[in-house]
This record gives structure tokens, C-alpha cells and sequence, in this order.
């Protein structure tokens, strides 16, 4: 990655079209519309310089997964381009001590994965000025509690939860692929549970699946939002999560 502003310019636009080029590939080959599926820039462990570059070329979805990079992010950005309509999301897993700090920079939360966490956001939400925050209710696709994500078994009440939660607005579900296993079953899992959401919560459309490494799986299997790092901003190197 270069630290020139106008070559990273560059090599941000060059990464962005490849990637706008595969999410309209997928959507073609899955007899979507592009404008089904919305595209999420990961900005974590990248500069705030670089979501500014970002939302020049016109990418104004922003993601994180922690809240101690992403509020001073957030605010550095908001120094750097003061006019941009920026909307940030919360991807990564959150403790309920954090549920104050995060909701002064996220729009929306797609991590939210226990009934306590959706009562700390509620509150944390409701005792702010302003819209009531997004939430995805993040799916657990592999059973492995320390990836985050609620068991599919648990999620029709956690949904119902923040339907009911007056500082909330139940917008789907998200989920991340298992490690090593085939993220097609796992899609498919997810767009299932999807359908069953949607009967008690037609409102709730959004399935925030597929990264980098499996976007085109995820759009096949219905994902309307894809939450993309490396292959936009590049490697995060080893010590990075
Ligand atoms: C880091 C991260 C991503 C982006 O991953 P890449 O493989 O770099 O595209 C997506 N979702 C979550 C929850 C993440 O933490």
C-alpha cells in the first residue's frame, strides 16, 4: 500500500471496480439486480484517509468491528469530508459495556447476537437523540460461540426482541461463513432462516452475508448486503484480526 494520497486514490479505484465487476457478475449469474445487493467498504485497521478516498468514489457504506478504532474513525472522517453521507456499520462482535459508545457512530448494528446485548443497545439508543438504530441479528452458522452469532434455534425470539425494542428497527440477519467448510451450505442455511424471519417480520429483508473470499456464493444464496475488506483495501497483515 502506498502513502501517496493520488497513487492510493488510484489503487483504491482500480480494487473497487474489480469488485463492483464480480457483484455484477454474481447478480447477473444469479438473476438478481444489482441494486438488490449493497455493497459494505470493512475499513478496520485502514486509515480514516482511506474511508475518505472511499467515499469520493462514491462508497458511503463504512464498516468496522471494533468500537475503540471505529469512534475516532468515524470522527476523523466526519473532519475530512464534513458533506459525505456517510453511513457506518457495526460488524464485529460487541460487549454490552460498549453499547453507548457505539451507538454515537453506527447507523446500523449487524452483530447483535443475545437478548442482552439487543436490551444494552435499546437503551444505550433510546437514551441518544436521533433514529432509532438498525440491527442485523447475527446468525450462528458453525455452533462455535466464540465467532459470535446466535444459534439458529434462539433467533426467531431474539428477532421477535428487537421488533419490540423501541430504540430498534429489526432490519435482518447476517452471518459469516464457517472456517474451512463450504459457505454455500451455509449461505443456504442462512437464506432459509431468512424466509422463516420474514413471516413474522416481512419488514426484516436485509441477509448481510459473503466477504472477499465468498461473495459470488453469498449472492447467489440471496445476500443483500456484502461486507468487503481485503479485496478493496488490501491485506490487514497477520497481527490484524
Ligand atoms: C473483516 C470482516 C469482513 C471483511 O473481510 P474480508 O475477508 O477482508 O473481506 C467482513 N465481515 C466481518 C464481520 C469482518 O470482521
Amino acid at each position: 500500500m502506498t502513502s501517496d494520497p493520488e497513487e492510493r486514490r488510484d489503487e483504491l479505484a482500480k480494487a473497487l471496480a474489480a469488485v463492483e465487476e464480480r457483484v455484477d457478475r454474481a447478480c447477473a449469474a444469479a438473476g438478481r439486480s444489482r441494486s438488490e445487493v449493497r455493497l459494505l467498504a470493512v475499513t478496520k485497521t485502514f486509515p480514516a484517509t482511506d474511508a475518505a478516498l472511499l467515499t469520493d468514489l462514491g462508497v458511503l457504506d463504512l464498516a468496522e468491528n471494533r468500537d475503540q478504532e471505529a469512534g475516532p474513525k468515524a470522527d476523523e472522517l466526519a473532519r475530512l469530508r464534513p458533506g459525505a453521507k456517510v453511513r457506518w456499520h457495526m460488524v464485529g462482535r460487541l460487549q454490552r459495556n460498549k453499547a453507548r459508545s457505539v451507538v454515537r457512530w453506527a447507523d446500523e448494528v449487524q452483530s447483535v447476537d443475545s437478548l442482552r446485548l439487543a436490551d444494552a443497545l435499546d437503551r444505550a439508543a433510546r437514551a441518544r437523540d436521533g433514529e432509532p438504530v438498525d440491527v442485523l441479528v447475527q446468525a450462528s452458522l458453525d455452533d462455535d460461540p466464540s465467532r459470535g452469532g446466535c444459534p439458529l434455534a434462539e433467533l426467531p425470539a431474539l428477532a421477535d426482541h428487537v421488533a419490540s425494542a423501541e430504540g430498534l428497527r429489526l432490519r435482518g440477519l447476517m452471518a459469516v461463513a464457517p472456517l474451512g467448510a463450504d459457505p454455500g451450505a451455509a449461505f443456504e442455511r442462512l437464506a432459509r432462516s431468512g424466509e422463516e424471519l420474514r413471516r413474522n417480520h416481512p419488514e426484516a429483508t436485509e441477509v448481510s452475508a459473503g466477504m472477499s473470499a465468498d461473495l459470488e456464493s453469498a449472492i447467489h444464496h440471496g445476500s443483500t448486503c456484502v461486507r468487503v475488506g481485503t479485496a478493496l483495501l488490501g491485506g490487514r497483515g497477520l497481527a490484524s484480526p
